[in-house]
């Protein structure tokens, strides 16, 4: 996949991952200016603060809009900080730009409407300012994809994404689901692409902010959106998952930032030896389905079905206990087989209606 991409030019001398932090919504000119001070005063350099509220229900604070605007120029203008906003909407983008934010970030509910994204793209013909795109709400990368294209195809090169992980009926542990296949999968198709983590909504709750921060270091991410505000609990939005800049302190002072140079070169031996071992992986899943084959044509000699149930559960329940004494998860080794189990039930149908 090819993106016409340029460096974001985020990066500030005193921290390795990209760090943006600020409150979720901008609500009254002192909570803003006192927010960015204390950020400031930690060596911050990108402010975050939403300004237009994308709200599932009517009736809550839904952003000051325009008026909140002149408060972050203010912020730029008392911290030296970079500023930026969630933008929605052309006319957003037109009074981002005149208040003279210095990035954007489209979010998750804007990139899952094309219509949307096409609108954005439009208004943002000719803007060289970094834009941040964050995942849509379900979990569909090409969808995601497709967002970046329109933007970069309106000439816009400095261009990042931010994973806010994804929404589903079933809430579990986290407000959103992390699926970190999903921006793992984006790094794998546009190498080049810097990868944002937004801990604050994928876990919905302070607690979960330092596990999910340290996990997108791990993987190699490039920075973070952490939202943070003077007054957590008085946070007119999403006040359970914001922390106090000293909070953020140290959450991203305890970070563990993995060495990105160090040679792929010194896993070259236990990379060989990977490849081996799924050479004969590979060759004992051929005997393996070679087998089912000739089960096939016993089962259609005998006129036999082709799925047989209590086989099939004798041999999950096996391969899990077996999968458990080796250290393996149950569920684990019960995927395995149902894949397994799947395409050797597709090679008997075929040698059955031959
Ligand atoms: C936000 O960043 O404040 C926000 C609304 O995020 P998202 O689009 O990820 O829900
Ligand atoms: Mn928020």
């Amino acid at each position: 996949m090819e993106l016409d991409l340029q460096p974001l030019e985020l990066q500030t001398p005193s921290f390795h991952p990209i760090v943006i932090a600020g409150p979720c919504s901008a609500e009254t000119e002192e909570q803003v200016l006192q927010t960015a001070l204390a950020l400031a005063e930690q060596g911050y350099r990108l402010f975050r603060a939403g300004i237009w509220k994308p709200r599932t229900k009517p009736g809550g604070f839904e952003g000051n809009g325009e008026m909140a605007l002149p408060w972050m120029k203010n912020v730029k203008n008392e911290t030296g900080m970079l500023v930026s906003t969630e933008v929605a909407t052309p006319q957003h983008v037109e009074l981002a730009l005149k208040h003279e934010l210095d990035f954007l970030w489209i979010g998750a509910r804007t990139t899952t409407n094309p219509f949307a994204m096409q609108a954005l793209a439009d208004v943002l013909r000719g803007v060289d300012i970094p834009v941040l795109i964050k995942n849509p709400m379900n979990p569909d990368i090409e969808l995601w994809i497709g967002a970046l294209q329109r933007i970069n195809q309106a000439g816009v090169k400095k261009i990042g994404v931010i994973h806010r992980g994804f929404s589903s009926y079933d809430k579990k542990i986290y407000r959103n689901q992390p699926m970190w296949q999903i921006p793992i999968e984006l790094r794998r198709r546009i190498p080049n692409l810097p990868i944002i983590c937004d801990p604050s909504h994928i876990g919905g709750r302070r607690d979960f902010i330092a596990p999910l921060s340290q996990q997108a270091m791990d993987l190699g991410f490039d920075g973070l959106i952490i939202e943070s505000h003077i007054a957590p609990d008085k946070a007119w939005s999403d006040s359970q998952q914001q922390i106090t800049p000293e909070q953020l302190g140290n959450v991203i002072e305890q970070l563990i930032i993995r060495d990105k140079t160090v040679s792929t070169e010194d896993l070259r031996q236990l990379r060989s030896e990977i490849d081996e071992i799924d050479d004969i992986l590979m060759d004992l899943l051929t005997k393996r389905f070679r087998i089912c084959r000739e089960i096939g044509t016993f089962k259609k000699e005998h006129n036999m079905t082709v799925l047989q149930a209590t086989r099939y559960n004798e041999l999950l329940e096996s391969r899990g206990a077996q999968a458990e004494k080796c250290g393996m998860s149950p569920e684990f080794a019960a995927s395995v087989f149902e894949h397994i189990h799947e395409e050797s039930i597709r090679q008997q149908l075929a040698v059955i209606n031959k």
